[in-house]
């Protein structure tokens, strides 16, 4: 049986930094189990017409990683796979992933103190230490709706989208209307007879005022790196100074995003009426702030239409709302997001004294400071449990916990230890102080999101992201037990 002193699950964007942070300190000993066939995450897996990143690849990208060839201000789908790519290699990494192996379950070994990890392809190997780098969206949600059986049109999730199925001519519906829904419609309205969007709850939309980068400014970024830096932090003040506040509750900030949001949706949208359809009941932040000017525009073409009536089933031709209406549709496509909860499911994880983590997250997922949890020792993940954000980039977040892991492993071995199981009395001050914290913020003023897992914020960070790089800099070891 393979051993390695790190195995890390999953090459997408959080795995990868990990390996690159690795391999810099000097640690070659790991190797990254990646399901796919490809690496790239999220990025390999929504292929769908129009997907782009909704924040700006200055500060979507690793912070070590300056690339002067991004196209738009707000890339597309290929270009962030492409940099994955070309920054993979770069750093020497392919050489440490292996394709198609799907993690099954780790058990922690307690005799022996180290990771014993499945695969579903018959693969067992052990570590020292054991990463999750699966990301928070990766499992498409497909609500049950009655009788889909009976229908004879083509369904498929917008995260899986069926490029053999040609849109030309055909009537669409649309379920959700979100930070996806609203990437591909404007795509596909062109294109296709007739789409109906069936919107559940609208959004609130900024302007995203993308725009290819200009010869002489990619010139320009490759010559002085200082500048992408400075506009790199110039995006991230935005976030940080205002979306942030606006999300924390801040009036001000609230009236100004809220303001500029009415601008976008005024500037495209003349009848009250659809504008009334279109506005948000919730406070904004709650849910996460989307960045789109084409939506709109796409919304008042004649072959468009949206839909408030709920859907009650599937027909033979296509669905029935709830007020009794049979609509005939060629194709369904669902855009209604992830199943983010359980978190890290369905890995079967065990640790200590045959404790399963989902028991031990059976009420919501929790970790200290997102990366450790008690009674699993050694075990260490990146984008775990509160660390997702509304306001800015999740990169900033990645690198600070790949950073963390790296201290742990080199700090361990330096002192000969083999072992750090964070205290249960510090995860779980950690976990009341962070609860209390989300609780005045947005992400609590709506009952359903896939933040949340039933009442709980499980998926979000409370503050902003330099509050979170700093706790993260340095280990305090007193709150881990260490053997
Ligand atoms: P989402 O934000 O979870 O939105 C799902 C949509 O489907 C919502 O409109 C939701 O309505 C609707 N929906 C869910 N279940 C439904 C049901 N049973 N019946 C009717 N409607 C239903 O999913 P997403 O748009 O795929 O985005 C998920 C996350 O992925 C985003 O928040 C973002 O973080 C990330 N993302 C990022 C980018 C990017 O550019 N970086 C692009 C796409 C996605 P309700 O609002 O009423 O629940």
């Amino acid at each position: 049986m393979k051993h390695y002193q790190i195995v890390i699950v999953g090459a997408g964007f959080s795995g990868l930094c990990l390996g690159i942070k690795l391999k810099q300190a000097g640690i070659e000993d790991f190797v990254i189990l990646e399901k796919a066939a490809d690496l790239g995450g999220t990025w390999r897996d929504n292929t769908y017409p129009g997907a782009e990143c909704d924040i700006p690849s200055a500060l979507y990208s690793y912070s070590f990683e300056h690339n002067d060839q991004w196209e738009y201000k707000w890339s597309g789908q290929k270009q962030i796979l492409k940099y994955q790519h070309d920054t993979a290699e770069k750093y020497g990494l392919m050489g440490h992933i292996q394709f198609a192996e799907e993690v099954s379950g780790a058990e922690f070994d307690e005799r022996d103190k180290l990771w014993r990890i499945a695969t579903v392809q018959g693969r067992q190997l052990t570590a020292q230490h054991f990463v999750t780098a699966v990301g928070q969206l990766h499992h498409p949600a497909t609500p049950h709706i009655d009788d889909a059986q009976n229908y004879a049109g083509v369904c498929f999730h917008s995260a899986r989208w069926d490029h053999t199925v040609n849109l030309d001519g055909k009537r669409v519906a649309v379920i959700g209307n979100a930070a996806s829904a609203v990437q591909f419609i404007p795509e596909i309205a062109e294109r296709v007879k007739q789409l109906t969007v069936f919107q559940r709850s609208p959004n609130w939309m900024l302007p995203k005022l993308d725009r290819p980068y200009a010869a002489w400014e990619q010139r320009l970024s490759s010559k002085f790196p200082l500048l992408t830096r400075i506009y790199r932090f110039s995006i991230w003040m935005l976030g940080e100074w205002v979306v942030l506040p606006a999300i924390r509750g801040n009036r001000f900030a609230r009236w100004a995003v809220k303001k500029v949001c009415l601008g976008n949706l005024h500037k495209y949208v003349k009848d009250p009426e659809l504008r009334n359809k279109l506005t948000p009941d919730y406070p904004v932040g709650a849910k996460r702030i989307l960045f789109c000017e084409t939506y709109y525009p796409a919304l008042l073409r004649e072959n468009v239409s949206l839909e408030l009536a709920q859907i009650d089933r599937f027909t033979e031709h296509g669905l029935r709302t709830v007020d009794g209406r049979e609509l005939s549709f060629d194709v369904v496509i669902y855009a209604t997001g992830f199943k983010t909860n359980p978190f890290l499911a369905p890995m079967k994880i065990t640790g200590t004294e045959g404790r399963l983590l989902s028991d031990i997250w059976r009420d919501g997922a929790h970790a200290y400071l997102g990366v450790s949890t008690h009674g699993f020792p050694n075990m260490h993940m990146l984008y775990g449990p509160n660390t997702n954000l509304g306001h800015s980039s999740i990169i900033i977040m990645a690198e600070a916990q790949a950073n963390y892991v790296v201290q742990a492993v080199t700090r361990l071995k330096q002192e000969h230890k083999r072992v750090m199981d964070v205290k249960q009395s510090v995860e779980q001050a950690y976990n009341t102080e962070l609860q209390s914290r989300l609780a005045d913020m947005a992400f609590n003023l709506v009952d359903e999101s896939w933040y949340k897992d039933g009442n709980k914020i499980t998926n979000n960070w409370a503050g902003g992201t330099r509050e979170y790089v700093r706790r993260l800099k340095h280990i305090d070891w007193s709150g881990y037990h260490t053997a």
